[in-house]
Parts: C-alpha cells; sequence; structure tokens
C-alpha cells in the first residue's frame, strides 16, 4: 500500500494507465540488436502520425468547447509534432546511438530544456512547456500496451477489458487536467501536487477520485496492473489480493450509488432540520463546470476562476472575447447568478505572456492582483468585460489576495473609472455589479474591519487562507499535514472574520475546498455560515448534511470545537459528531 494525500473523494478499483514523464532522468535504454533500428524508427514515426491525427481532433474540439484562440495553442502543438528536426534527431539517437525510441526522444527533450532555458525572453523561455505536453503525448504513444488507445490528454479512449482506468503520472499537466472531465478516467493518481492544486480542483469538479503526493509510484505501476485508489484516505493499493479488490469493489458501488442517490435532492431547498435555509453555490472553472453546478441543483456561482479562460491563450484575451464568454458563463449559471473572480495567476499558474520571474516563493511573490497592479491595462480589460457581463444576469466581481486597504481603494477607484469610461463611450453595462474581497492573506483577516468600511461583500479562500496562516505551500506534500483545514488556528480566524461580517451586515461567503467537505462545513454552519460555495460535486451531499442537523446542534459544535487546542481533538470530535449526524456522510467525507 502507498500512502499519499487524498485530493477528491471516492474509492475505485481500476486497471493502471501510465502517463510517461519524457523528463525523465533515469539511464536512456538501448536496442540489444541493431537489426531492431528500423523497427524502432518505424515506431516513432507511427506515434507522430498518432499524435498528429489526435491533436487536429483535440484542436477541433477546443475550438467548439473553448473558441479559436485556445485551439491556436493546440495548432502550435501540431507544428511541433511535425517538426523535421524534432524527427531528425530522434531518428539520430535511434541509428547513431542506438536507444529505444522513448529514450531518444528523452534525450531530444532534455536537450530542448537545457536549449530553452538559456534563451532570455520569457516569452518563448516558457514555450517549453509547449514542447513538453507535445512530447508526453508522443511518448504516452509509444509506450502504450497494444490494444490500448490514448488520445494523448493523459485519457484513454479504450482498453482492455472492461475495468474503469486508473491514470498514474508524474504530474499532471494543466492541457491534461483541462481535458480530466470528458474522458473515461475513473481516478488519478500522481506523485507530486498538493490538494489544491489544479489538477486536484479539476479533479473534484469533475468528481473524479485522485491521491496525490505518492512518493514514487511511478516505479511500482505498469500499464495494465490492477489498483485500488481510494481519494478518502489518500491510499493507494497496486496488485491488491482477493479479498482487498472485493472489499474496495463494494465500497466502491456504495460510494457511487450514495453519490448518485444524493443527486435526486437537486431541487429540494438547502434548509437545516429547523429549517434556516443555507445557499450553495459552486466554483468553477469553465462552462462545463457551469452546466455541473446546474445539474446537482447549486442556486449560483459563487466563484468562477477566470485563470483557466487566460490559461488556454496565447496571450491576453481581448475585451469582446472575454465579454462573450463571461456572457456565457452567466446565461449558463444556476439562476444567471455568478461571482466572477479576476484573474488570480501566479502561484501555481502561470502563462508565458505576463511573464515569470524566476522567484524564490512564487505563492508569495508576483501573483493576483499583484501582477495587475503592474499592468492596470489588464485589469481594466477585464473589469470593463464583467461590467458588461453583468447585463445578463446576477453578476458580481471579486477580488482575490486583497492585502492592504489601500489595494481595494485602487481597485474601486478603477472600477468607478471604469463605469465613467463605458458610460461616455455609450457602451451598456451594469452598473449594480457588486465588488468583493476575498480573505486570504492572514493580513486581511485581522484588518477585516477596515476592509468592510470599503466593500459589497466578503468571500473566504480557506485554500490560501490556510496555506499564509500556517506559513505551509498547499502544493506542497511534505507539508500537507499543517494546510489543515481542521485546526484550531483556521476555525479560530474564519470565526474572527464571519463575526466581522455579521456585525456589519455584510455578506459573506466561505469558498475554499473546506466549504465542500461535511466536517468542517458543519462548523462553518454552527458559526454563522449561510453562504458556502464548493466544487459542483459536492454540493448534493453537503446539502444532505445542513438537512439532518438542526441549527442549536451545529452552534454547539462549533462553540465546541473553538475550544479545542490541536487538530488531532478537532479531527476526533467532529469525526464523532459527524456520525452521529450521518454516518454515510462521515463515510466519503474527506480530508
Ligand atoms: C482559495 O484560496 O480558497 C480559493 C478559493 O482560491 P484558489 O483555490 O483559486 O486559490
Ligand atoms: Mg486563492
Amino acid at each position: 500500500m502507498h500512502k499519499g494525500i487524498g485530493v477528491s473523494p471516492g474509492v475505485v478499483v481500476g486497471v493502471a494507465y501510465r502517463v510517461e514523464s519524457v523528463l525523465g532522468s533515469g539511464e536512456p535504454q538501448t536496442l540489444d540488436n541493431a537489426a531492431r533500428i528500423p523497427e524502432e524508427v518505424a515506431r516513432f514515426d507511427r506515434a507522430v502520425e498518432d499524435t498528429t491525427a489526435e491533436l487536429e481532433t483535440f484542436v477541433q474540439r477546443i475550438a467548439l468547447e473553448l473558441g479559436t484562440p485556445a485551439a491556436d495553442i493546440f495548432k502550435s502543438h501540431l507544428q511541433i509534432v511535425n517538426d523535421p528536426e524534432l524527427t531528425a534527431r530522434v531518428h539520430a539517437g535511434i541509428e547513431k546511438q542506438r536507444l529505444t525510441a522513448f529514450s531518444a526522444l528523452q534525450v531530444v527533450m532534455n536537450a530542448y530544456a537545457a536549449q530553452f532555458a538559456r534563451i532570455d525572453q520569457e516569452y518563448f523561455r516558457e514555450r517549453i512547456t509547449d514542447v513538453r505536453d507535445v512530447m508526453t503525448r508522443i511518448g504516452s504513444h509509444l509506450t502504450r500496451k497494444p490494444g490500448a488507445a490514448d488520445n494523448g490528454n493523459g485519457s484513454v479512449d479504450s482498453h482492455p477489458g472492461d475495468e474503469p482506468v486508473i491514470l498514474v503520472a508524474h504530474e499532471i499537466l494543466p492541457s491534461q487536467a483541462m481535458n480530466l472531465g470528458d474522458l473515461p478516467i475513473a481516478a488519478i493518481v500522481t506523485e507530486i501536487g498538493g490538494s489544491t492544486s489544479h489538477a486536484a480542483i479539476l479533479a473534484r469538479s469533475r468528481g473524479i477520485p485522485a491521491v496525490s503526493g505518492v512518493e514514487n509510484i511511478m516505479n511500482d505501476v505498469v500499464a495494465g496492473d490492477l489498483m485500488v485508489v481510494d481519494g478518502r484516505e489518500g491510499h493507494v493499493i497496486v496488485r491488491p489480493d482477493r479479498e482487498a479488490t472485493a472489499a474496495y469493489r463494494k465500497v466502491q458501488r456504495e460510494f457511487f450509488n450514495f453519490k448518485d442517490s444524493l443527486i435526486a435532492n437537486r431541487d429540494l431547498p438547502a434548509v437545516s432540520c429547523d429549517g434556516t435555509q443555507v445557499e450553495l453555490l459552486a466554483n468553477i472553472n469553465n462552462l462545463a463546470d457551469a452546466n455541473a453546478a446546474d445539474t446537482v441543483g447549486a442556486t449560483g456561482v459563487g466563484l468562477f476562476r477566470t485563470e483557466y479562460l487566460f490559461l488556454t491563450h496565447h496571450d491576453v484575451p481581448g475585451e469582446e472575447e472575454q465579454y462573450e464568454y463571461y456572457r456565457q458563463i452567466v446565461l449558463n449559471s444556476p439562476n444567471k447568478t455568478a461571482t466572477i473572480r479576476t484573474l488570480d495567476l501566479g502561484g501555481d499558474k502561470t502563462v508565458p505572456y505576463l511573464g515569470r520571474r524566476n522567484e524564490p516563493n512564487p505563492f508569495m511573490g508576483w501573483r493576483s492582483i499583484r501582477i495587475f497592479f503592474d499592468n492596470p491595462k489588464l485589469l481594466v480589460t477585464q473589469i470593463r468585460a464583467i461590467l458588461r457581463a453583468g447585463r445578463h444576469g446576477k453578476v458580481s466581481m471579486l477580488f482575490p489576495m486583497i492585502t492592504t486597504v489601500e489595494e481595494l481603494r485602487r481597485l474601486n477607484t478603477m472600477v468607478k473609472e471604469a463605469k465613467n469610461n463605458l458610460k461616455r463611450e455609450g457602451v451598456p453595462f451594469a452598473d449594480d455589479v457588486k465588488t468583493g474581497v476575498m480573505v486570504e492573506v492572514p493580513a486581511a483577516a485581522v484588518c477585516i474591519d477596515a476592509l468592510l468600511r470599503e466593500t459589497d461583500f466578503i468571500s473566504i479562500g480557506s485554500n490560501d487562507l490556510i496555506q499564509y496562516l500556517v506559513a505551509a505551500d498547499r502544493d506542497n506534500p511534505k507539508v500537507a499535514h499543517l494546510c489543515e483545514p481542521l485546526s484550531p488556528s483556521i476555525f479560530r480566524v474564519i470565526h474572527m472574520v464571519l463575526e466581522a461580517c455579521q456585525r456589519t451586515g455584510t455578506p459573506v461567503t466561505v469558498c475554499g475546498e473546506m466549504a465542500g467537505q461535511a466536517r468542517s462545513a458543519l462548523v462553518l454552519f454552527g458559526m454563522g455560515l449561510r453562504r458556502f460555495s464548493m466544487s459542483p460535486a459536492f454540493i448534493p451531499q453537503v446539502k444532505a448534511l445542513i438537512s439532518s442537523v438542526t441549527t442549536a446542534q451545529a452552534e454547539r459544535f462549533a462553540h465546541h470545537v473553538l475550544q479545542l487546542s490541536t487538530n488531532e481533538e478537532i479531527r476526533t470530535y467532529l469525526s464523532e459528531r459527524l456520525r452521529e449526524v450521518s454516518s454515510v456522510l462521515e463515510a466519503i467525507d474527506f480530508a
């Protein structure tokens, strides 16, 4: 059994599918016999052809779903895969050094990586990500088991047998993460990445069980191995015995049956036993998520992360394009209600066109709103597009990573100026778009009173608030034990912010992942939170949870939790309470 971090709940028994890393450091493999050279060259050429075909299909699909600029990124991948120099270098590796096609590809990839690292201009240096993405696609064609077909996005179109497919990778690249939802992947296991990395968030939003931080799993798994993934406990079993397989298959059936049964509560209101109503909103990353939010019965979108629009572009999307995309998001959001967050890049999400400095601590550095203050035009464009999209529903604008009141003032002024300019230009927009502050830097929590005087609403981003509060990178498995919502410090800080909002009558939402986790949601409800925003997949169970408690009961739990001193005490106490409230929900809660 391997132990990692459960980043998306659920249990799956399935067969392993490896996504090979082409940036490997292992010893290159040579062919045992020179007679195999022509066959190996042909195998590489076939992998290039297959990659080309799949990219062409992929470009068409992305163009339909996300528009032409997003598709352009993958068009450039077509140029890379068909680059004659790439083919010549890999052929030379096979023919002259007698390398296997995969090793020759690795050697060329490592040489490209070194070459790109020497490039001065940031934009061109960053193109290595695209090269790596393409090489990974070719690599996965080369390592595929005969009979299996893969579309190169870390997904499998068909595979031997009827077992679900478990993706095993060192890491999931952004383009692979974008495709998780549409493909028949049953679970994901990675060696790196934490519970709030973008890949984990996307897996959760699609309800795919996932475990990350599983060291050396790639050394233990071969394609086609039977595996068990327990995304709640963070356990991975490779080649389980008969008893374990049978036991986990049973849990898998129960888990998915229960989740399916919960969807039945879609049209019921989210109310506690004694009639306290809460709003359950969805965190979304793209249009597909907006529709998923509607399917599970969210009453609106509490957080639309606009990064994913920018991550799929070659350069900054213009105002018209942003407006059109936000308009679609609003129209497809439940009750046409959406909180659109301004761009939150930096940290784990970077785009080449904004430039990335080599920062020792990217999460503490040039991130989010801080990037915008150095590129105010970008922000003005986004603010205008959001204000314009506001005409199509009930739209709010949310600013991430606010640290000081000065920042908020500057943003409020920019919004005011954008409105004046739109008015002067005669461009229609919604004047009543509310603006809000994300509380995710401890400084903002500490000075919440001052911020509340100058904002319409608050959204607590607990993912970041936790990592900054405990000084532990949210993506680093080594410090994952500190990045834990069930802790005295995080509950105290959130309690303080909620009280300040209640005092001033300011609407407040929690939109970090803890809002969707039963144990922490119970405490948040008891502290008086009435607006929860979470991955759509969690909405049915939080609705079931709220409808299983009374307000007074939850208040008692919250009051008690605030008296406890350690994570362990809190976890034990809440697990017991949750079991009393609903043993089934306790069984599927994670974190
Ligand atoms: C958060 O930090 O809690 C949050 C919701 O934002 P993100 O996960 O996108 O950083
Ligand atoms: Mg955040």
